[in-house]
């Protein structure tokens, strides 16, 4: 084995997916902007692996290879008519020191679960994630007669399943039982299979129930923010200097949309909003441009967040924003990392009414959603 070892998975999507009760592949399934295959490849990017193989059934290749040419090192190759023959034929397109096995509908696992297996590996030959069962398990015999199982002494086998490539590959050529998961097939070629800590949160999509389990991972925020209209300021709005006789009073450069979408996106993933976060007592952020200041923000949240989308409105009566409205979203967009789609501005007036209505504040209010990417 060299050192360190050389590393490559197999990431196998062959599967029907039919309790999922999608009419196409549980992978292809979108998270937020994501599918469920581009989550699990996110992660496995973010490990040097030298090839990352995706076994795919053979009708559905050319919406895999769509997927996959965005990423470097990722090919894929039909699976077989039973899940050991597709994993062979993802093990046997590339040699590698050790290589991670890994279910192409858990896209929850974590970079840190997949390089314990991965550690696991190179010392012990094998480093198979699972986690310790929650619920009691119970056994009927022929005669319908119960029994209860020691929970403590159970666990739940999920991937990464990790081996070093020879053993896993010469198992797989030899076991011929029926076989659920890759560890079953390393122990029955007379292997010893070593656990690592799995993760509660590596569910794998299986049902219907999963895929509404996954809206719960996105978080919604808002942010509002208001500021006085005065001579002798430029007016940024957005990012985007606008041509008017006033500008925004404030401490930075008072782009009031920005820091409308700022305090959303903080509110959303939990953060302190932006007044703790830039205190306007703190020099540092005098007549500071507001995009560095959302650059900072979009790189803490995007830590753990995906942006799915964001919506804002500005009120002013003046000037005229319409006709500026598609350079700002395309700014924002660019700031973001997101598509242009993703981010919407309307604006409006108050009919004359208020400290708004009268000229003398624009104020702005902005909505977002993240979705958690496990990205850690
Ligand atoms: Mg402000």
């Amino acid at each position: 084995m060299n050192n360190p070892p050389t590393l490559s998975a197999v990431v196998l999507c062959a599967g029907k997916g039919e309790r999922t009760g999608l009419p196409y592949n549980k992978v292809l399934h979108r998270i937020g902007s994501k599918t469920v295959l581009e989550q699990t490849l996110d992660t496995f990017t973010r490990i040097p692996f030298e090839r990352i193989t995706v076994v795919v059934p053979n009708a559905e290749m050319q919406v895999f290879e769509e997927i996959i040419k965005q990423y470097p090192n990722v090919c894929a190759v039909t699976g077989g008519a039973t899940r050991a023959e597709s994993a062979l034929n993802g093990l046997l397109a590339y040699r590698s020191d050790i290589v991670v096995i890994h279910d192409g509908a858990r896209p929850y696992t974590s970079k840190e679960l997949i390089l314990r297996s991965i550690a696991s590996a190179a010392e012990y030959g094998s480093g198979v994630a699972a986690v310790r069962c929650t619920d009691t398990v119970k056994r009927i015999d022929d005669s319908g007669k119960i029994q209860s199982l020691d929970r403590s002494r159970l666990f739940n086998m999920q991937t990464p399943q990790t081996f070093e490539y020879d053993r896993i590959v010469q198992a797989y050529r030899t076991v011929k039982e029926l076989c659920t998961d890759d560890a079953e097939v390393y122990e029955r070629a007379g292997y010893e299979v070593k656990l690592v800590d799995g993760e509660y949160s590596n569910i794998k999509i299986t049902t219907a129930g999963d895929l509404f389990g996954i809206a719960d991972n996105c978080r919604i925020g808002v942010g509002f923010d208001v500021h006085r209209l005065v001579e002798g300021r430029p007016l940024v709005l957005g990012g985007v200097k606008i041509d008017y006789s006033r500008g925004l009073l404030g401490h930075s450069d008072a782009d009031v949309l920005i820091h409308a979408i700022m305090d959303a996106l903080l509110s959303a993933a939990n953060y302190p909003d932006i007044g703790v976060l830039f205190p306007d007592t703190d020099d540092k952020y005098l007549g500071i441009s507001s995009v560095t200041l959302l650059e900072e923000v979009v790189k803490l949240v995007r830590d753990k967040y995906a942006i799915t989308n964001v919506s804002a409105v500005i009120a002013a009566q003046k000037p005229k924003l319409a006709p500026i409205i598609p350079q700002i979203r395309k700014k924002l967009a660019s700031v973001l990392g997101i598509d242009i789609s993703r981010i919407n501005v309307s604006a409006t007036t108050t009919e004359g009414l208020g400290i708004i209505g009268s000229g003398d504040a624009i104020a702005a209010d902005a909505s977002c959603i993240l979705t958690e990417n496990n990205r850690k």
